[in-house]
């Protein structure tokens, strides 16, 4: 609201807008939240000059900073292609398959920036100062039947933007609305298309998915539209498969769960859960093969061999940071490290970065794999402590954080005592200089001033004809 109210104070017209305005409206707390306005992206960071920056190359965006929060704030734009008179860099560009790199074309209205959204329930505008929700495309409507439809024609938006399709599968898991025949009739056939998406956006996409609270209906609904093999096509030949299904469905409701705590998810724990079973049926296969071989390979050389292969093969379709990869690697490494307990440098691994994450991943297999139990007992203890010594930097840090936030709210505070007073000297002194102009209303005072002044002037050469 703030953000709002600040742009509005500028001149601009400025409105809530998307997602949050959508689960406002039906009781649920809204994810982020997202503000459209007509001021240009270098307009608007003028306007929060110190908390703000601008990003994206496809999409300009600035993001703006208030206390711990960031708010998205986007130019209206339009799903026209770019007038002649826009200046270069407004661009609008279309690969050949339809698909848009670049959408940098403003709108001239809430109506043009309502319809280049992706559905009627996410096209909905409140101005939070006026108090007034605008609908131009029967969001309203669709929100109160339950329906997520598609604005425009289904084919062209999802030529222009493959990523409509899942969101409408997400958006569909998380609110448990129908997609309408039209808005779903597309998806089967233009699945395919979303291997022309960016591999980093992809990365984003499937995080949002399924760590965002919902990840085990979503699982279930990509499932049902088949895109699910899209995503994850090493895992395909497993999905008639009862105990990896299980599996995945326990480890995800239980992220699920965690969500609902106010707790994070991390995107290597979630590949790990659903890649997992990979790693493990390859390990059968390789060491089948490599027991009959004549030349023995290490197995550390084997394990190292099927890791990178199986995050390789990930990545040509969601492009994994470095650090989660890593991560991802010793999660499963740590799996053959807790299964034994013979291991003579317990504190050592106990003592690991990885070693929670794998300890929880430990226990989620012991649900299907009743063998761990020993394992899992006796490295409880040391989960245990390593959790309170956790929770206890992690409370020391937001103490820090406390003390830093109320150390530059005190200085913000005096900065805008300093420009406050600056501001009224400036005042004040343009009254004088307003003054000058009428000499008659002087005082005797300020007359000899003025007279002592010119005369110095004078003496100086200093003044201008
Ligand atoms: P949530 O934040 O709960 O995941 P959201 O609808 O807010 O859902 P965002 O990704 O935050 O999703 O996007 C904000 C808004 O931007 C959307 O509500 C929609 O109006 C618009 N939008 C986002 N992605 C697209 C897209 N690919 N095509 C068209 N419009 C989009
Ligand atoms: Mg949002």
């Amino acid at each position: 609201m703030r953000v709002v109210a600040t742009l509005q104070k500028h001149h601009y017209e400025a409105y809530l807008v998307g997602g949050c305005i959508r689960d406002l409206l039906l009781g649920k707390k809204p994810k982020d939240f997202d503000v459209s306005t007509n001021a240009t992206p270098e307009q608007i960071r003028q306007i929060f000059i110190s908390n703000s920056r601008i990003i994206g190359r496809r999409f300009k965006i600035v993001h703006v900073l208030q206390g711990k929060e960031i708010i998205e704030v986007t130019t209206f734009r339009s799903n026209q292609s770019a007038p002649a008179k826009q200046r270069s860099g407004r661009t609008r560009v279309k690969a050949e398959s339809g698909m848009l790199i670049r959408d940098n074309v403003y709108g001239k209205n809430i109506i043009e920036d309502s319809q280049r959204r992706d559905f009627t329930i996410n096209a909905l505008y409140l101005d939070p100062v006026k108090k007034v929700i605008y609908d131009f495309n029967g969001g309203l409507y669709d929100m109160q039947q339950g329906v997520i439809d598609i604005i425009g024609d289904p084919e062209t938006r999802y030529s222009e933007d493959p990523v409509r399709m899942i969101r409408a599968l997400r958006f569909c898991a998380k609110l448990g609305f129908k997609i309408s025949r039209r808005t779903l009739s597309p998806i089967k056939k233009m699945a395919s298309n979303l291997s022309a998406v960016s591999n980093a956006r992809m990365f984003e996409e499937v995080n949002k998915l399924f760590l965002t609270g919902h990840g085990l209906q979503t699982f279930r609904t990509l499932r049902k539209y088949d895109i699910f093999k899209l995503l994850f096509p090493s895992a395909a030949e497993l999905l008639d498969n009862q105990n990896y299904i299980n599996f995945v469905e326990y480890a995800l409701s239980s992220s699920d769960k965690r969500y609902m705590e106010d707790k994070r998810n991390m995107p290597h724990f979630l590949y790990a859960v659903i890649l997992w079973a990979v790693f493990q049926k390859r390990m059968f296969i390789c060491n089948q093969t490599y027991n009959s071989a004549v030349v023995l390979v290490p197995q550390n050389k084997l394990i190292s061999g099927l890791l990178n292969d199986i995050i390789a093969e990930q990545n040509k379709i969601t492009d994994m940071p470095m650090a989660v990869a890593d991560s991802i690697r010793s999660l499963w490494r740590m799996q053959l490290t807790l299964d034994d307990i013979e291991n003579n440098n317990i504190d050592e691994i106990a003592a690991r970065n990885i070693f929670r994450a794998s300890y929880d991943f430990l226990e989620l297999r012991g649900k299907f794999e009743p063998y761990l139990k020993t394992a899992i007992d006796f490295w409880n203890p040391y989960y245990i402590k390593s959790k309170e010594l956790a929770d206890k930097r992690k409370a020391r840090k937001e103490e820090s954080f406390g003390r830093k936030a109320r150390k530059k709210e005190k200085l913000a505070a005096k900065k805008k005592a300093y420009e406050d007073k600056l501001a009224a000297k400036k005042s004040r002194k343009k009254a004088n200089t307003e003054s000058f102009d009428d000499e008659a209303n002087l005082s005797a005072k300020r007359k000899k001033q003025l007279e002592k002044a010119r005369a110095w002037r004078a003496a100086m050469h200093l003044d201008v004809k």
